[in-house]
C-alpha cells in the first residue's frame, strides 16, 4: 500500500519535472531566436538548460544517498564521453561529479575544469604506457582492462612510488547484450575488460589480486541504452559477488571499491525521465544488498542519463518542398550532430519540437514531414514521415535530447562547421545565456584540414 503511493508520488514528480522542463525549453528557443543566439548566419545551435542539470545531479545524489548508510561511500563521476565540454564538466564538478575519462584527450578536459584527479577514474581499452604514466603521476583512478595492462602498472609502480593513483581491474560479467549491439559490452566477446566466464578467467583473476595488494577495486560497465535496469544489476551482482571472493581468499577487505560503470537508459520519446537513478538504485539495493552495507565505496559513471535530456539543437527551416509526394523540410541538424540516428535510425530516433520563426511552438494540423539536414547525401535524415505542424522556410526544429551524444560529438562531414554550445538560465530578467563553446569558424576549418601545408603535397616531397 505504501509502496504504490510512493510510486505514485514519484510518477507525479517526473509528470511535473517534465512539464517545468518544457516550459524551460519553450522560453529558451523564444529567447535565442529573439536574442539573436540563433539567427540566418547561425541556423544551428546546441543549447543546455542548465537548470534541468542540476536537478539531475542532485537526483542522482539523493537516489543513492538512500541506499547506502553514509553518502560518502559513493562517488558519482560523469562519463566525459558523453558531453565533453569543459564547462560542463565544471558545473557537474561544483555539484561533487567527478569524471570518467577514456583517452588524454578527455583527461586534459576533465583537468582543464579543475576535476580533483582523485575524482577522476581512468578507464579506456588501450592506454599507452606515457599515457598510463602521466594518469600515475597526476595521481588519477586507473582501471586496468586486462593482465598485460596489469604488467604494465606494475612496472609503473616501481617507476613512481609516490604515486596517489588508486588501482581497479575492469571485468565483463559476460551477463548479455542488449537492443544495441554496438552499445553493449557484457556480451560473450566484448573488448572490454576480463571475461569473467571464459575459461580461466576468473581464477585469473583471484591471482592477479593475491599478487597485488594495491589493488582495491573491481569496476564494470554493461553497456550503454539498449539493456534492461535488471540487466545492468545482475552486472552488478557479479561483480560484488567476485569482489566477496577476492576478499574471502585474501582474508581482508582488498577490495574497498566497486565502480558500477554507468548505463542507465533514457527514454527517446517523452519528456519524462524515466527509469529514474532513484529507480535503480532501489533495485540495485534489492539486487545486491551486500554492496550497500556499509563495507564497500561504490563509485557511478553515468553519462547519458544525467545529460540527454537537457540539451536540444536548434536548426533553422531553410527550404521546404515535396519530393515524390512526400514533404521534406531540409533544416541545418543532421549528420554532423546526430550521426548515429542519422546512420542507425531505428536504434536511436530523437524526437523533434517545431517553432515559428520568432521562436514560439508552432501551431498547425500536423501532416508527416521528413526532417533533413544539410549534408549531401540522401540519407541525411533526423527523422521521416514525422508529424508535425506543416514547417515554413524561417522555422526552427529543435532536436530534443540530444545533451549526452548529441551536438558535442561533431562530425565534420561536407566541413559543416561546428555550432556554438550555449547555456541557459531563466531569471527575473529573462533567459540568459552563456557561450560553452564558440561556433567553429571557417578559418578554423581551413586551418584543421592542412591549410597551413597547401603545398605539402606538390613542393614539399
Ligand atoms: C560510455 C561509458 C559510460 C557511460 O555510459 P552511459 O550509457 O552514457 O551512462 C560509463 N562507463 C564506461 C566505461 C563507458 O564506456
Amino acid at each position: 500500500m505504501t509502496e504504490r503511493t510512493e510510486t505514485g508520488a514519484e510518477d507525479e514528480a517526473v509528470t511535473e519535472a517534465a512539464a517545468e522542463a518544457v516550459a524551460r525549453r519553450d522560453l529558451a528557443v523564444r529567447a535565442a531566436v529573439v536574442q539573436g543566439i540563433v539567427g540566418e548566419r547561425k541556423p544551428l545551435a546546441g543549447l543546455l538548460d542548465v537548470t534541468g542539470i542540476r536537478r539531475a545531479t542532485r537526483a542522482l545524489q539523493s537516489a543513492f544517498a538512500a541506499v547506502v548508510p553514509d553518502p560518502a561511500l559513493v562517488q558519482h563521476t560523469f562519463a566525459v564521453k558523453a558531453t565533453p565540454l569543459v564547462p560542463v564538466l565544471r558545473l557537474l564538478y561544483e555539484d561533487k561529479i567527478g569524471a570518467e575519462v577514456a583517452s588524454a584527450g578527455e583527461l586534459a578536459l576533465a583537468r582543464a575544469a579543475g576535476v580533483r584527479p582523485a575524482q577522476i577514474v581512468l578507464d579506456s581499452p588501450a592506454k599507452t604506457v606515457p599515457e598510463l604514466r602521466e594518469a600515475l603521476d597526476a595521481g588519477v583512478m586507473v582501471n586496468a582492462d586486462n593482465a598485460l595492462e596489469l604488467e604494465r602498472i606494475d612496472a609503473l609502480r616501481a617507476e613512481l612510488p609516490d604515486s596517489a593513483s588508486t588501482f581497479g581491474l575492469r571485468v565483463n560479467p559476460q551477463t548479455g547484450t542488449g537492443t544495441i549491439a554496438a552499445t553493449s559490452t557484457a556480451g560473450a566477446t566484448s573488448k572490454f575488460g576480463v571475461p569473467l566466464r571464459d575459461e580461466g578467467a576468473r581464477e585469473a583473476v583471484l591471482a592477479a589480486f593475491a599478487q597485488r595488494p594495491w589493488l582495491t577495486r573491481l569496476h564494470a560497465h554493461s553497456g550503454s541504452q539498449g539493456l534492461e535496469l535488471a540487466a545492468l544489476a545482475e552486472g552488478v551482482r557479479v561483480v560484488h559477488e567476485l569482489a566477496e571472493e577476492i576478499n574471502a581468499a585474501a582474508g581482508r577487505p582488498q577490495v574497498d571499491t566497486v565502480d558500477i560503470g554507468g548505463g542507465l537508459p533514457v527514454d527517446f520519446t517523452s519528456d519524462r525521465a524515466l527509469p529514474s537513478h532513484a529507480q535503480y538504485a532501489a533495485l540495485l539495493k534489492e539486487t545486491v544488498p551486500g554492496l550497500f552495507e556499509g563495507r564497500y565505496t561504490v563509485i557511478t559513471e553515468f553519462g547519458r542519463s544525467l545529460l540527454a535530456k537537457h540539451g536540444l539543437a536548434l536548426a533553422r527551416v531553410e527550404y521546404t518542398k515535396t519530393s515524390g509526394g512526400r514533404s521534406v523540410a531540409l533544416t541545418h541538424a543532421g549528420v554532423q550532430i546526430a550521426v548515429r540516428t542519422v546512420y542507425a535510425p531505428g536504434s536511436w530516433p530523437l524526437r523533434i519540437a517545431a517553432y515559428d520563426a520568432q521562436g514560439r511552438p508552432k501551431e498547425g494540423e500536423e501532416r508527416e514531414q521528413d526532417i533533413a539536414g544539410p549534408a549531401c547525401f540522401a540519407g541525411d535524415l533526423l527523422a521521416e514521415r514525422r508529424a508535425l505542424p506543416p514547417l515554413e522556410p524561417g522555422d526552427w526544429v529543435a532536436v530534443l535530447d540530444t545533451g549526452a551524444y548529441g551536438f558535442a560529438h561533431h562530425y565534420s562531414y561536407n566541413s559543416l562547421t561546428r555550432p556554438g554550445v550555449h547555456g541557459f538560465a531563466a531569471g527575473p530578467e529573462g533567459v540568459r545565456f552563456a557561450t560553452v563553446r564558440a561556433a567553429q569558424t571557417l578559418a578554423e576549418i581551413v586551418a584543421e584540414s592542412g591549410g597551413e601545408h597547401t603545398r605539402a603535397l606538390t613542393d614539399d616531397l
